[in-house]
């Protein structure tokens, strides 16, 4: 992989809180979760997460029976790596309905923790309208209309759940960035700045910033050469003047 040297050379991703494995159906996700373990010890990081889609995803979404599977992989895995803490988190998909995610309560006792974000290929999420929308073929108040209720899903999203990270907020779909920063400031529920997707943009880092919240770079990595990739996530950080004690999982060598 290619690495810009300067931030490398000065900075170092401590924790990758978001990576995805095969366990994200459809050759989704590339590697095992030991294979994105091994990569993470390569990468010499001191913790990773294994995050697959959540199970709503027509698509990619892990299938319920195997977060068993997935829990006893962890478990296994972290006897056998004991110098990397491990953890098994979920890529839940926000939705419009209900608490607004697509994990049920029975479904957390397998997590040590959440991540929420917004994807396309979810019943329930507005996703035809943006999607048209991105694609220019929605008519004007269409996308205003879409604006107000991404926001309002998302802003449920987290207060309603116990959420650890809100990823690539602002991808796929129009939001108001300021209020779901309000909303995570309010929660202490860390904003991602995605290297794998353009969200947070540079621009929407400054508008975030101006709230109390905190921020983590992930490489949201579908295969295990990508696990713990932060250079271009770290550059729009430094690019929005983003102060480095605020990113929880980034310090400097
Ligand atoms: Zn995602
Ligand atoms: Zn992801």
């Amino acid at each position: 992989m290619e690495r810009n040297n300067l931030i490398t050379e000065k900075y170092r991703m401590t924790f990758d809180y978001h990576t995805h494995t095969v366990y994200s159906h459809h050759n989704h996700g590339k590697g095992t979760i030991e294979e994105n373990v091994q990569a993470a010890v390569k990468a010499g990081l001191s913790g990773l997460a294994v995050t697959d889609h959540g199970p709503g995803h027509r698509f990619y979404g892990v299938r319920r029976e195997d977060f068993p599977l997935m829990r006893r992989e962890i478990d296994r895995l972290k006897e056998i790596y004991p110098q990397l803490k491990l953890y098994l988190g979920v890529e839940a998909n926000i939705v419009s309905g209900g608490h607004c995610l697509d994990v049920n309560k029975e479904d957390l006792r397998y997590f040590d923790f959440i991540l929420g974000g917004y994807h396309y290929g979810i019943p329930g999420g507005y996703c035809i309208g943006n999607w048209l929308d991105a694609h220019r073929a929605a008519p004007k108040a269409f996308g205003r209309r879409l604006l107000i209720k991404n926001t309002d899903m998302a802003v449920k999203a987290v207060y309603e759940n116990d959420l650890r990270i809100l990823t690539h907020p602002g991808d796929k779909g129009r939001f108001d960035i300021g209020e779901l920063a309000r909303a995570c400031a309010d929660t202490d529920t860390w904003m991602e700045i995605s290297t794998w997707h353009a969200h947070l943009t540079t621009e929407e880092i400054r508008i975030c910033a101006r709230e109390d919240v905190k921020f983590v770079i992930s490489s949201d990595a579908h295969t295990p050469d990508r696990v713990g990739s932060f250079e271009g996530g770290l550059q729009r950080a430094l690019a929005a003047g983003l102060d480095i004690e605020r990113i929880v999982n980034i310090e400097e060598c």
